[in-house]
């Protein structure tokens, strides 16, 4: 078989036939010519053109490297008139109409961008970045409007920072099916109107539990656009706030002693935030220095722990119960980073006892909040949020590929 037949056959040409085949280096040239008599396909609806109307410039398409040699076709588009459309570049049998690469090539870079850099993707393909980038980006459009759009019960928002905390991105996850659903740059209550807004407002009705950190941000928007959803606080976040208010305790402290009693309490903090039963022996010892040497940091220490108690108390009713008692107790310590903390829980009380009768957290997220890390350290290449929000939805959202062969 001639090499033009087994090219013509790979890329299932019908209209199209392969005139010349030249390696130079490390390049397969293809040039590439319409068969006279066959019909040309319009590149926007699919029907053969009637007529070619007139010829482009010559344009280059790079397909898949064999033994180190990169096949590149070389054709002159031609535009057709439809009788539908009007008159169009002709659709090409080996490429999507936006590409420069070949749909295989472009189907082979989605599939490894998943796993790897855009960078990395570009150096094994030989391409340079922005076509990674650019095939990634329709893969995700392709994969956004074909995905599974089931209703969503279950709602669980979170914030993502880049750059250091200098940046930050909203994400949504559907909590029953543990997939993400959306990512929009910012945090502010725009970023989540625009979700509501995208999600239609009879989707928005199906959704019963929006579980998120005490922002007021997010709050505001969910109230005005889901109203009769129920907020719950998420518990992990609620913790990180406790724990907040415990080291600033112990910072305060520090600052207060002298440097000889200092060295006991130079590297405590884990001591104070490991929960009390994983601690060994000679940490427990440690700890019981540290408080009796200490008296605003037993308060704080032991305020702590008795907050945790609310996430297993049952009844409903008991938990409410022992929380505003806790409430009470945190007041009356004078230790103000709790009194901050009780303040905040006051602001936020009803989503916070919603937990004693949902018992739903964004816990469940954790693993893919660090793949988007991941996905983050991976590309200090994404100049812009867009191009990381692109690869968050690439890598995280389980999208459908186009089938590019
Ligand atoms: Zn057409």
């Amino acid at each position: 078989m001639l090499i033009e037949t087994f090219i013509r056959k790979q890329l299932k040409l019908k209209a199209h036939r392969v005139i010349r085949v030249e390696q130079t280096g490390e390049m397969l040239l293809v040039e590439i010519d319409p068969i006279a008599g066959r019909h040309l396909r319009c590149g926007v609806c699919g029907l053969p053109g009637r007529r070619v109307h007139s010829l482009q410039s010559e344009r280059d398409w790079q397909d898949l490297t064999m033994r180190g040699v990169t096949m590149v076709l070389r054709y002159r588009p031609r535009r057709v008139c439809c009788r539908k459309c009007g008159v169009h570049v002709e659709a090409f049998p080996w490429a999507e109409p936006w590409a420069r690469v070949t749909r295989a090539l472009a189907g082979a870079v989605a599939v490894m961008a998943r796993s790897q850099s855009w960078q990395e993707t570009a150096r094994v393909y030989r391409l340079n970045w922005k076509s990674v980038a650019s095939v990634v980006r329709r893969a995700v459009e392709y994969g956004l409007a074909a995905r599974n759009r089931r209703p969503l019960h279950h709602l669980g928002i979170d914030e993502v920072s880049r750059k250091k905390g200098h940046q930050y991105l909203t994400v949504v996850y559907d909590l029953e099916r543990r997939v993400l659903v959306w990512v929009g740059p910012d945090r502010t209550e725009q970023t989540l109107q625009k979700f509501f807004t995208g999600l239609g407002r009879r989707r928005c009705a199906s959704v019963r539990i929006v579980c998120m950190d005490m922002w007021a941000a997010y709050a505001k928007a969910v109230r005005q656009q889901l109203p009769k959803a129920q907020i719950l606080f998420d518990r992990f976040h609620v913790v990180q706030h406790l724990n907040r208010a415990l080291d600033e305790v112990r910072r305060a402290e520090m600052r207060r002693l002298s440097r000889r009693e200092r060295v006991h309490f130079k590297r405590c903090r884990y001591l104070l935030l490991k929960n009390p039963w994983n601690l060994s022996n000679s940490e427990k010892d440690r700890l019981s220095t540290l408080v009796r040497w200490n008296s605003p940091l037993i308060r704080a220490y032991y305020l702590k722990e008795a907050f945790q108690m609310f996430w297993d108390m049952q009844p409903p009713a008991s938990a409410e119960a022992h929380l505003r008692k806790w409430m009470q107790t945190a007041r009356r310590t004078r230790l103000k980073p709790f009194k901050a903390f009780v303040q905040l829980l006051e602001s936020y009380l009803p989503g916070i006892l919603a937990w004693t009768s949902l018992r739903l957290s964004n816990g469940a997220l954790e693993g893919m909040n660090n793949k988007i890390k991941l996905v983050s350290h991976r590309g200090f290449g994404f100049r812009n949020a867009a191009n990381f929000i692109t690869a968050i939805y690439h890598c995280c959202a389980k999208l459908p590929l186009p089938a590019w062969k």
